[in-house]
């Protein structure tokens, strides 16, 4: 019998954080190995649920039907420490992984994961803010010179015009780099350097916009500064996940967050806490925090019409004052599962377990190893600048001979 989840959730409050809980007395499920990397450790399968009390990178073995959630950036533009900007990273059991956004300042965060580069080719952007979508350059050459050898494929919206949709954020992006990625083309393997972009119509309601190996997403519009500001929600063997992208409490997310696992959305600083922190007039906070975003109590009126087995906020400077103050505005309006996000969270979800709790990762840590796939990749060509600039060689200095191939 699987025990009453809304009466086992329990509170934790550390550090000024609060973090909802919910294990399940029971649950087997049958582990398989997706990742070809490995740090040393061989990775163990998670017996009836008895998960470490902290989560270590590639030491566990997911189960065949378990989703691994995890927050890689739950802050704001204003990058601190404690929080970068939207991330998440969500990993299925038969071997898929998904990014929900890349906000500035995540891609260290998913570096320290040390996760297989080879299969993460998928990004889902929710809008265009720079706390959504900054790290998205950096992730794709990162990716590219960490194993990931075939085309990145970037999901997003249209916005009203041409310009502000995802095709022409990627294109504009690519011709920014334009130095940086003919340093790289050739030199690196062939496919790596290709991405491919799905534009989808913002207006879609609940529509499909992935569906491959199991796995569906659908995206609904968000109200958020202008149109192209998007949700989505994956299906994946009878789980649901939901990423909420910035919005103003709308009636899509209502109808189609319903009946998420885990419905994640911002809980925005409420507009004291706003002001505060940026120095703002309490009127320019209460624009900013109620009518772009959703604040605390919207959220948990969000969440007391969704009725998720686990709700998650994110979106605000971590302090334990911020988040005292997000706590107390969500607990006036939803009483159900909550956890809010702090970076490097990770949420294990299966039929019959929701467990919440951080990973612990390395300061140092290295890079995937890919000798050997970096050895079959084609490459076509190598770099080097031109005439004039090589004529600038300091002659006193001669390099060691090249090591014979
Ligand atoms: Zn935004
Ligand atoms: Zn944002």
């Amino acid at each position: 019998m699987l025990p009453n989840i809304k009466n086992s959730w329990t509170s934790l409050v550390a550090a000024g954080v609060a973090i909802g809980v919910i294990i399940s007395a029971t649950v087997g499920h049958q582990a398989q190995a997706q990742d070809n990397v490995s740090i040393g450790r061989t990775p163990v399968a998670i017996v009836d649920g008895q998960y470490p009390a902290s989560y270590f990178p590639n030491t566990e073995l997911l189960g065949a039907d378990e989703m691994r959630i995890t927050a890689l950036g739950t802050g704001m533009p204003n990058q601190t420490r404690a929080a970068v900007s939207i991330s998440y990273l969500v990993e299925l059991g038969n071997g898929d992984k998904f990014l929900f956004d890349l906000g500035s300042g995540s891609l260290g965060n998913l570096f320290s994961l040390r996760p297989d580069f080879s299969k993460l080719d998928k990004v889902f952007a929710s809008h265009l803010h720079v706390d959504h979508v900054g790290d998205f350059m950096a992730m794709h050459v990162a990716s590219w010179l960490s194993g990931r050898y075939t085309p990145i494929h970037v999901y997003g919206p249209t916005g009203s015009t041409p310009e502000l949709g995802t095709r022409a954020f990627v294109e504009s992006m690519r011709k920014g780099y334009a130095w940086d990625l003919a340093t790289r083309s050739g030199a690196l393997p062939d496919l790596g350097a290709q991405i491919d972009v799905h534009e989808f119509n913002y207006k879609q309601e609940n529509e499909i916009v992935y569906q491959e190996n199991g796995v569906t997403i659908r995206s609904w519009p968000a109200i958020h500064s202008l149109d192209g500001s998007v949700s989505y929600g994956l299906e994946w063997d009878g789980l649901k996940y939901v990423f909420g992208g910035d919005t103003y409490p709308n009636k899509w997310y209502i109808e189609y967050a319903k009946d998420a696992d885990v419905a994640s959305h911002e809980a925005f600083l409420p507009p004291k806490a706003l002001a505060e922190y940026f120095g703002w007039d309490l009127g320019q906070a209460t624009y900013v925090s109620t009518r772009i975003h959703t604040e605390p109590q919207a959220f948990g009126k969000v969440m007391s019409a969704v009725k998720p087995r686990l709700a998650v906020g994110y979106h605000s400077v971590q302090s334990p004052e911020n988040n005292a103050a997000i706590m107390d505005g969500v607990r006036k309006t939803y009483d159900g599962p909550l956890a809010l996000a702090r970076d490097l969270m990770v949420i294990n979800v299966t039929k019959d377990t929701i467990k919440v709790r951080m990973a612990t990762v390395d300061e140092y840590v290295l890079p995937p190893d890919v000798s050997e796939a970096y050895k079959k990749a084609p490459r076509t060509d190598e770099k080097q600048p031109g005439k004039f600039t090589l004529s600038g060689k300091w002659q006193g200095y001669t390099p060691p001979p090249m090591p014979k191939k």
